[in-house]
């Protein structure tokens, strides 16, 4: 190589180190910081990753299971655990069958192929989370994107002519929005256009329902739906994710869902942790009530302190606008003990950077009650105006 010139791999690496500058310059660049401050900000919401009967119940299933599974679950990684525990997620969510997956990711990713082709339409909310977007695009199905729970541009989607099949894809209760989607009215509306529903319940697994298996249990739409997504690392503190839906969809994601087929059994002991946390969820729902009550304290304290919120649930979001003031008010809050992140594009629309606010059961009433009055002045502070991003909620 002549002298001066760049080898491949070092004008590849100043090529790396640009993009980085340019997330730099953006306000985008992330960083790895591990927890510390009270936590505002994680999906441990009912605290049960670290509650005894779930760590516990992996440290007893370790003296029967091994380590690693060994291989992926069509060949030597099948175990009765996982068995038994899909026998138990199907009963949990009342639905004839059930799929564990190691994360909701693989689950999204896996599912959606095998639902849909290239002959089909999928509509999907424009605030879907990235595994349920890449998950459509994996299934080369014609994708339209509708406005966050817009169901009049819904409507005018389904009208559209159509070869296959058409599906509508959407949470049912948003990670960033914190809302919740009108699933009665949607699935009205897909019915009456003969579309498939298919809802990804991450954020409202173990929170809603009589038995805690979230939204469309609550709804009463179990009957209604074609599946649900569920996953085991937010509610129920541990990890992976499940589908449930009709025995002939469990079966065909057996043969033909990748994310399944072609990937090493999750670790043996996580059925025995999603089991202990199915356990909490079915013996304690005060967890569930009590994170609600908690909620409404948040909100209105931030109410009173003049801080605009969005969202209904657990998430409430505090939309500043652009990347550096979420930041900025992030770092504030940081100071003053608290973890609530920053949540940027492409996470978000562009322009509608917020911090994230996840309440949680372990959190008591008076750091709540702290954090809403800090927030107030911080803002007011650093000149912050909240933006109410869809509806304030109660
Ligand atoms: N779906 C939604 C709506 C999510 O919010 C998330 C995680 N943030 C996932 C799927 C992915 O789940 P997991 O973390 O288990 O991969």
């Amino acid at each position: 190589m002549p002298e001066g010139t760049l080898s491949a791999l070092d004008d590849y690496r100043a090529d790396l180190a640009s993009q980085l500058a340019v997330l730099d310059s953006l306000g985008l660049r992330r960083r790895l910081r591990s927890a510390r401050g009270l936590d505002l900000t994680s999906n441990d919401t009912l605290g049960l990753a670290g509650h005894a009967h779930v760590v516990e119940a992996m440290r007893r299933a370790l003296a029967s299971e091994p380590a690693g599974a060994g291989g992926s679950r069509l060949l030597r990684g099948e175990r009765p655990a996982f068995a038994r525990l899909e026998q138990r997620l199907a009963g949990f969510c009342g639905t004839p069958a059930a799929l564990l997956f190691a994360s909701g990711y693989a689950a999204n990713t896996g599912l959606l192929p095998c639902l849909m082709g290239p002959d089909d339409l999928a509509l999907s909310d424009a605030q879907n989370h990235a595994s349920l977007i890449d998950g459509l695009r994996l299934s080369g199905a014609r994708r339209l994107a509708y406005p966050h729970q817009d169901l009049q541009a819904l409507e005018q989607a389904l009208e559209l002519p159509r070869r296959g099949r058409a599906f509508v894809v959407t949470e049912s209760l948003f990670g960033m929005d914190g809302d919740l989607t009108p699933l009665v009215e949607l699935q009205d509306l897909a019915e009456r256009h003969d579309a498939l529903v298919v809802v990804d319940e991450a954020h409202a697994t173990g929170l809603f329902g009589p038995r805690g298996a979230g939204r469309v249990e609550e709804l009463g739409l179990r009957e209604r739906v074609l599946a649900t997504v569920h996953t085991g690392g937010k509610a129920l503190g541990s990890a992976g994710a499940w589908v449930a839906g009709p025995a002939e969809l469990i079966e065909l994601l057996v043969n033909r869902a990748r994310p399944f087929v072609f990937t090493t059994a999750p670790l043996p002991v996580l059925a025995a942790a999603l089991e202990a946390g199915l356990d909490l969820i079915e013996r304690e729902p005060t967890r569930r009530i009590e994170l609600r009550r908690k909620s409404r304290l948040l909100r209105d304290a931030l109410a009173r302190a003049g801080v605009v919120a969005g969202g209904h649930a657990h998430i409430v979001p505090l939309q500043v606008g652009d990347n550096a003031s979420a930041v900025a008010l992030q770092e504030a809050l940081y100071a003053d003990g608290f973890d609530a992140r920053a949540i940027r594009p492409p996470t978000v629309p562009l322009g509608t950077a917020r911090l994230r606010v996840s309440v949680r059961f372990p959190l008591a009433d008076e750091d709540l009650l702290r954090f809403a009055d800090l927030a107030g002045r911080r803002m007011a502070e650093l000149g912050l105006v909240p933006v109410v991003g869809q509806d304030a909620g109660a």
